[in-house]
C-alpha cells in the first residue's frame, strides 16, 4: 500500500475500541502494517478484516499489556512477522475516576497497572529493537488529566502525570538514537471509556460533563497522531494537547 507510512510497522495497544481502533485504521490507510493489541479477540479480528478489506495489512495479537510475558510475546511475534517495529502507540488505558476518600482501591491498582506499568512494559520491550534499527517513534497517549488536576480524578491524574514525566525522561534517553517520543493529551473523546467507571456518582458526573459539550471523536485524535508520526525524521513533535472546542477545563 502507498502512503506516508508505507513500509513502516506500527504496534497499537488498546486497538479493539475508541482511539486505538481509529488510530489503527488511520495508520493502515497511510500504508503502515499495523499490529493490533488488546484483550478482546473478536473485536481485533473484525478490525483486521476491515483493514484488509480496505487494502491494508493488519495482524491481531491478543495481549493483556499488564502481563509482561504477554507483552514480550506481542513484541517478539511482531518482529518475527514483519522484521521491524517503527512506531509504538501506547494507547490502552482506563479512567476509573472517583474521589480518593471512599475509593475502591482495586480501581487504583487497575489504573496503575494498565496506564502506567503496561505502558512501561511495552516501551521496555520495543526499545532494543528500535535501538538496533537506529530509528523508532513512541507515542504515549496521556490526557488533559496529565496536565490539569481536578477533584474526583486524582489517581487517573497521577497515572497520566506519570506518563508525561516518563515520556520526557525517555525522550532525553533515546533522542541520540533517532528514537522520537511524543505525548498526546486529548480532552473528552466520545468512546466507551466511561462505561468502565465503577463509582456510580463519578460515572454520572462524567456522563453529564460529556453531554454538556460536543466531544472529540476518536478520528480527531488519530489525525493528531498521524501528524506526529509523519513528520520528517529530524522533527520530533513532543506534545499535542487537543481539546474539544467547547471544553473549558
Ligand atoms: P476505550 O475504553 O474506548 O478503549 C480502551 C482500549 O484499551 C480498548 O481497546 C481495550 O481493549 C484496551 N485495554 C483495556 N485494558 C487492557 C489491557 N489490560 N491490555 C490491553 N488492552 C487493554 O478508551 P479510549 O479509546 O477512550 O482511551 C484510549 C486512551 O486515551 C486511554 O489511555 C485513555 O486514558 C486516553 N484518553 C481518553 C480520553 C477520553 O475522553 N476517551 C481522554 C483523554 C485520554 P480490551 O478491553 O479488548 O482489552
Amino acid at each position: 500500500m502507498t502512503g506516508k507510512l508505507a513500509g513502516k510497522v506500527a504496534i497499537i495497544t488498546g486497538a479493539s475500541a475508541g482511539i486505538g481502533e481509529a488510530t489503527a485504521i488511520t495508520l493502515a490507510a497511510e500504508g503502515a502494517k499495523v499490529v493490533l493489541a488488546a484483550r478482546r479477540s473478536d473485536r481485533l479480528d473484525a478490525l483486521v478484516q476491515r483493514i484488509s478489506n480496505a487494502g491494508g495489512t493488519a495482524l491481531s495479537i491478543v495481549t493483556d499489556i499488564t502481563d509482561e510475558t504477554q507483552v514480550q510475546n506481542l513484541v517478539q511475534k511482531t518482529n518475527a512477522e514483519f522484521g521491524r517495529i517503527d512506531i509504538l502507540i501506547n494507547n490502552a488505558g482506563i479512567a476509573l475516576v472517583g474521589t480518593i476518600d471512599g475509593a475502591n482501591t482495586s480501581d487504583w491498582q487497575r489504573m496503575v497497572n494498565l496506564n502506567l506499568l503496561g505502558l512501561l512494559y511495552v516501551t521496555h520491550a520495543v526499545l532494543p529493537i528500535m535501538k538496533a534499527q537506529g530509528v523508532g517513534h513512541i507515542v504515549n497517549i496521556s490526557s488533559v488529566a496529565g496536565r490539569t488536576a481536578r477533584v474526583g480524578v486524582g489517581v487517573y491524574n497521577a497515572t497520566k502525570w506519570g506518563v508525561n514525566g516518563f515520556s520526557e525522561s525517555l525522550r532525553q534517553e533515546v533522542c541520540k538514537q533517532n528514537i522520537r517520543v511524543t505525548i498526546v493529551e486529548p480532552g473528552l473523546v466520545n468512546t466507551e471509556i466511561n462505561d468502565h467507571i465503577t463509582d456510580p456518582v463519578a460515572k454520572q458526573r462524567s456522563e453529564e460533563r460529556r453531554k454538556s459539550i460536543t466531544p472529540l471523536e476518536s478520528e480527531d485524535v488519530a489525525a493528531a497522531i498521524v501528524y506526529a508520526v509523519t513528520q520528517p525524521q529530524h522533527v520530533n513533535v513532543n506534545e499535542i494537547l487537543i481539546r474539544p472546542t467547547q471544553q473549558e477545563w
